[in-house]
């Protein structure tokens, strides 16, 4: 399925060392847990994460008298599968406007993230508009009128420059007026300039407040899972200034740094709700923990 596609380059890192060690069935080895362990550390779950997960793995190992691939497999697997939690859907209320609000450093992949889920919303027979508030950069709002054209979704823009809260004052009258069920705004994430963003931010927020009462709304945080330990700086950071939702983490298919997953689960600031695969206009996934699990381990 599309997340073990997705997730390729981040297994075969820790699989390379699974397959390792069952090459020495009954042969338990030292050396060869070491490596496991480092597999773990490079696909960025957390240098002191993978000590907890390591001395947990080693303890299981002893009390079942087990020193095989399949017993570590399966523990490491339930240790994943409980930090990371249960599934959470966002759900949208009917019969009135949810609004997507997306936050998150440039290149992040906020524009495209906002596109895949104005795609995958529409498919699901939701109205959607989508809002360019992104207003510094050009190409964010040619970008996602592209990305409007390719999803068949309206999107509402102004000119470069113009005030974002303005815009999204614009987008929210207008799903308003017609009866949209999601409004996904798309905003700007220079970071080099955080308390100008932050201000951008609350602004835009309290125009929602005003203009969308009764919306029920979603602030996403976009994290590029290339930034691996820097993710954790980012969400952080944002989280302190911008109360987030859940965070959309991209780019898990570039690298095999998927275990940045497990290492913001930890941090549990809000959970992973969708999963970018891909550039495509199907490759954002619904966060499924079982099958991200599933797919981190041979
Ligand atoms: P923004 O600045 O946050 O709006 O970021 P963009 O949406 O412009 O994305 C930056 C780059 O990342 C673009 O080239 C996207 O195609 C790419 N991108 C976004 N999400 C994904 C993903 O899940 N996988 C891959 N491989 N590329 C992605």
């Amino acid at each position: 399925d599309k997340f073990k596609a997705g997730l390729t380059k981040t297994r075969n890192l820790i699989t390379a060392q699974l397959q390792g060690i069952k090459l020495q069935l009954g042969k338990f080895d030292e050396a060869k847990l070491e490596e496991l362990e480092y597999s773990l550390i490079r696909s960025d779950m957390g240098a002191a994460n993978v000590d907890e997960i390591m001395a947990s793995l080693k303890a299981g190992m002893k009390a079942a008298g087990r020193d095989d691939a399949e017993f570590i497999c399966q523990n490491l697997q339930e240790q994943f599968s409980k930090i990371l939690g249960e599934k959470k859907e966002l759900s949208l209320q009917e019969n009135n406007l949810n609004i997507f609000l997306l936050i998150g450093v440039n290149g992040a992949g906020k524009t495209t993230s906002c596109g895949k889920l104005a795609h995958q919303y529409m498919e699901k027979g939701k109205q959607v508009m989508l809002c360019a508030a992104d207003t510094f950069r050009a190409a964010a709002i040619e970008q996602l009128q592209v990305w409007s054209e390719r999803a068949g979704a309206k999107l509402i823009s102004q000119t470069i420059g113009s005030d974002p809260a303005a815009v999204v004052y614009d987008a929210i009258s207008s799903a308003k007026a017609r009866n949209y069920d999601l409004l996904i705004i798309d905003t700007a994430g220079r970071l080099h300039n955080k308390k100008n963003l932050m201000q951008e931010l609350d602004k835009i927020k309290r125009v929602i407040a005003k203009e969308a009462a009764g919306a029920r709304v979603y602030t996403l945080l976009v994290i590029d899972a290339l930034n691996g330990q820097n993710a954790l700086a980012q969400a952080v950071n944002f989280s302190e200034t911008c109360p987030v939702d859940g965070l959309i983490l991209t780019k898990l298919d570039g690298s095999g740094k998927g275990g940045v997953a497990i290492a913001l689960a930890k941090i549990n600031i809000a959970p992973i709700v969708f999963a970018g695969v891909g550039e495509g206009i199907d490759d954002l996934l619904t966060f499924d923990p079982q099958a991200f699990v599933k797919a981190l381990l041979p």
